[in-house]
């Protein structure tokens, strides 16, 4: 199966050759990696035959499961083509179509793309797009950006710096900007409403407070509308990315919306920012752009953005920043087939269900003893399990406890990766009302068998 080669072998060059992202090697093999050499719909083959649902879409990119065949036909007819011509001071065709379908798309503010290659890199050319801007109208003085507590928008460097998930940043603070934190929305580990039965907002008043006492000097706050992703999926309040876009609107300040995960459906409409009705300065996509076919990304930007880049040459508005593989033809194609199949398929009006099927699948869950909280928004869904559901304690990180649940799961042919203790449900959008069924119940089975 893997290219023909014997699992085991297969086995034995990775651990001797591959690093793997995210990935303490120390116990790699011991928690029985997943050797994938297929897939079909929405499950992945292993190179010993075994079947898993793809219970986190591949790390959330798998939009209509694997090897749909009209992006295969896409992709293949664009290699009759041509595979990538360059984007720098050129065009290629398939990346101008898209260009024009995702204009159409999205909120009526965004007028402009600007490929790249992958989420960070889509975060990236938007905090550098917002910092040029200010200078190119006279106000270089606005040059610090404001991100969340929990937040995560990337691995490159200037996506770290806004991130706030210190067990992935912290390390690399001696190589990072400064930002204006503000608090994370998390509401299950909140201490800023303490003494209130419920959330009283406290964490956009903070937020809203920032961004006044420092208006002149902000380029832009950066947020992932919907809920924070590698964060825990921790779901924002209703309310909060509307109240956020009147406050910067109000005080001049760009904002960033970084849809890389939340964007292509996964709210149950197109874009989260639709459910609030905001118009963003800048959105960032990626994952699920190219259906989980093709690493391609897209910043989306205004008008008023871009006509603050024009001039000549010799006055050096040019946005200096491009990739080799900016705007790739295969990644394109793969993108437009994706949007097709959005549309023939009439996807986001068929999400309702399948989002009401996966609550469902989650009610028997919220019952066991060690599960915190569950969090749900549109097509995706986070577990917190704690040691102790009464003082929300959590489990020693050295206990690997969500890993255990997830490895668990793949008795009842669920793959699943956890973040931390918050087991992750982010399946493929054609997932179905029974798949859906399946998950929860691998989920229940899992905790029964490490917790029960
Ligand atoms: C995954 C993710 C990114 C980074 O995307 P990559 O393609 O992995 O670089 C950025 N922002 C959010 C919200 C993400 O979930």
């Amino acid at each position: 199966m893997g290219q023909g080669i014997d699992p085991a072998e297969l086995e034995a060059w990775d651990d001797q050759f591959v690093w793997h992202p995210f990935t303490p090697h120390s116990v790699y093999r011991s928690e029985e990696p997943l050797m994938i050499v297929a897939g079909e719909g929405n499950y992945l083959i292993d190179a010993r035959g075994r079947r898993y649902l793809d219970g986190v879409s591949s790390i959330w990119c798998n939009t209509f499961g694997h090897r749909r065949a009209e992006i295969d036909a896409a992709v293949t007819a664009q290699l009759g083509r041509i595979a990538h011509a360059t984007f720098l001071g050129n065009a290629s065709a398939p990346g101008v179509v898209l260009a024009k379908r995702l204009v159409e798309i999205t909120p009526k503010s965004l007028t402009r793309v600007f490929y790249s290659d992958n989420g960070s890199t889509a975060v990236e050319i938007a905090l550098k797009m917002a910092l040029q801007y200010w200078q190119l109208r006279g106000k270089p003085g606005r040059k610090r950006f404001v991100g969340l507590g929990n937040a995560y928008n990337g691995d490159t460097v200037g996506a770290v710096s806004v991130g706030g998930i210190d067990a992935f940043h912290e390390r690399f603070r001696p190589l990072l900007f400064d930002v204006l934190r503000a608090p994370s929305p998390y509401a299950y580990r909140c201490g800023l409403c303490a003494g209130h039965d419920a959330c009283i907002g406290s964490c956009t008043d903070a937020l809203e407070t920032t961004l006044k006492a420092h208006a002149d000097e902000i380029a832009a706050v950066v947020l992932e509308p919907g809920f924070q992703g590698a964060g825990g999926i921790i779901t924002l309040p209703e309310g909060y990315v509307r109240r956020v876009r009147e406050v910067t609107e109000r005080l001049g300040i760009l904002l960033i919306l970084d849809e890389v995960a939340v964007g292509m459906g996964r709210s149950g409409r197109m874009f989260a920012c639709e459910r609030e009705g905001v118009e963003p300065d800048f959105l960032c996509i990626a994952k699920g752009l190219t259906g989980g076919y093709l690493p391609l990304a897209a910043t989306l930007a205004t008008d008023e953005v871009f006509d603050a880049f024009l001039g000549a040459p010799e006055e050096a508005r040019t946005f200096f920043h491009g990739h080799t593989y900016t705007g790739n033809a295969l990644g394109c194609a793969a993108a437009l087939a994706t949007l097709d199949i959005f549309e023939k398929d009439e996807v986001i009006a068929g999400l309702a269900a399948k989002i009401t099927a996966l609550r469902a699948a989650l009610r028997p869950l919220a019952g066991h003893p060690n599960v915190g909280e569950v969090r749900q928004y549109g097509l995706a869904a986070g577990v917190e399990l704690v040691a102790d559901r009464a003082t929300r304690a959590s489990f020693p990180a050295a206990a690997r406890i969500g890993m255990k649940v997830c490895h668990a799961a793949r008795d009842k042919g669920v793959f699943l990766r956890p973040l931390g203790d918050t087991v992750v449900l982010m399946p493929p959008l054609s997932i179905t009302g029974d798949q859906l069924a399946t998950l929860g119940d691998a989920v229940l089975h899992g905790l029964q068998t490490v917790l029960p």
